[in-house]
């Protein structure tokens, strides 16, 4: 079954990002049991990574997976 993404609440873009040790960007998605994973760009190892803040791709949001939506208002 395709996953359904969580978007960001102010810009609804469904691609957010964490720093990983190397102050890189590691890229994913959420999906709606809030669980990230991998963009099939990026194919990042999500392992061992802090999600207690993630920045959106689009705006300048940055938060909880909680705060992310299912759909824009
Ligand atoms: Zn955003």
């Amino acid at each position: 079954m395709k996953k359904r993404y969580l978007l960001c609440p102010q810009c609804g873009t469904h691609r957010f990002f964490v720093k990983d040790e190397n102050g890189e960007n590691v890229y994913f998605h959420v999906d709606w049991d809030n669980v990230p994973f991998p963009t099939e760009a990026s194919d990042a190892d999500l392992s061992n990574k802090d999600f207690s803040v993630v920045h959106s791709t689009g705006c300048s949001w940055k938060g909880g997976i909680k705060g992310l939506v299912k759909y824009l208002r």
